[in-house]
């Protein structure tokens, strides 16, 4: 039985496992699919705070995971494959693994959508992105391609224009998802040109380790052509890591959990951290923020059962 578990192990579950492990609730942090989370994924962040030379993502990642450690944090690898929030003990399942908890912290993260492409696995960090606001500062007078036509494609195009010499907004269909005015103020931009209906098949050039160019394919004429570009950001939405929530912990439409009071989940002694409850902000420091405020109020809550 453990006093407090943490399903996820990126910036929000580290912090939150900070914090326990500081309040002696000797935490148990379950890694998931992805240990580490989205910064394990990056290169240089350059925007969290107490860096000013910046800092490699997985190394900001490894150093929090060892100040987790030394504080008493327990750490195990897999994922959860579900998870039984009717009553306490909480029971948590992952593979063969079983596990009982008092209170749970859940920051299991959300996951970029990508576009299933080999050679945008190989370059992501590398010119391919998934946040405009961690890479755009890399891309200074760069041409560039955002992938995209939701709101957040509008969004990261028009505020890459700060910093690239064009920016291509590029979508497989000719009508937007986007609402109107996000539309209208890319359009308005003059360094934001639209290329549609086109997809991508493939960005060159992995043996480089850099984008130099990609090959587009027109999806109503099936015509291919190769553009020159020097950084791709995939901008097609992301998925919260809730399936094993769905029916227990209550979400909006898109599946991120609904918090309230701070971290607080429709279930007591469920709380939620990180970008599996923020799909707005989703930054390694509001991520972080939000970890701590989980494992405090996981503290309170726990303090109030024994009371
Ligand atoms: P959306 O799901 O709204 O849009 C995803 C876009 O990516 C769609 O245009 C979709 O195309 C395209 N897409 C999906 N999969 C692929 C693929 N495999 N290949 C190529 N294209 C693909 O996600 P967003 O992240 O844009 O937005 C999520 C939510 O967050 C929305 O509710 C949005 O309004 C909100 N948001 C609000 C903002 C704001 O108000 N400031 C900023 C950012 C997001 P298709 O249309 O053809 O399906």
């Amino acid at each position: 039985m453990h006093k407090v578990i943490i399903i996820g192990s990126g910036c929000a579950g580290l912090t939150a496992a900070i914090y326990a492990a500081r309040a002696d609730l000797k935490p148990l942090v379950l890694d998931g699919y992805e240990p580490g989370g989205q910064l394990a994924l990056t290169t240089m962040v350059e925007n969290f705070p107490g860096f000013p030379e910046g800092i490699l993502g997985p190394e900001l990642i490894e150093n929090t995971r060892k100040q987790a450690q030394r504080f008493g944090t327990e750490f195990r690898s897999g994922a959860v494959t579900s998870v039984d929030l009717s009553k306490r003990p909480f029971k948590i399942e992952a593979g063969k693994e079983s596990y009982e908890c008092e209170a749970l912290i859940v920051a299991a993260g959300a996951s970029a959508r990508m576009l299933g492409i080999e050679s945008e696995g190989h370059l992501l960090g590398h010119g391919v992105s998934t946040c405009a606001t961690c890479d755009g500062y890399f891309f200074r007078n760069r041409d560039i391609l955002v992938v995209g036509g939701g709101d957040t494609a509008m969004e990261e195009a028009t505020f890459l224009t700060k910093f690239a010499k064009s920016v291509t907004i590029l979508h497989r269909r000719n009508e937007f998802r986007a609402t109107r005015i996000m539309l209208d103020r890319a359009h308005a931009n003059e360094k934001i040109k639209f290329l549609t209906p086109y997809v991508i098949d493939e960005v060159h050039d992995v043996t480089k380790k850099s984008v130099e160019m990609v090959t587009v394919r027109n999806v109503d004429t099936n015509e291919k052509k190769t553009i020159a570009t020097e950084g791709v950001f995939v901008a097609i939405g992301h998925d919260p890591n809730t399936k094993v929530f769905q029916g227990q912990l209550k979400m909006d439409d898109a599946g991120y959990l609904l918090t309230d009071h701070g971290s607080q989940t429709n279930v007591e002694g469920v709380f939620a951290a990180g970008d599996v409850q923020d799909h707005r902000y989703r930054q390694a420091v509001t991520a972080a923020g939000s970890g701590c405020m989980a494992a405090i109020d996981a503290e309170k809550f726990l303090t109030g059962l024994k009371d």
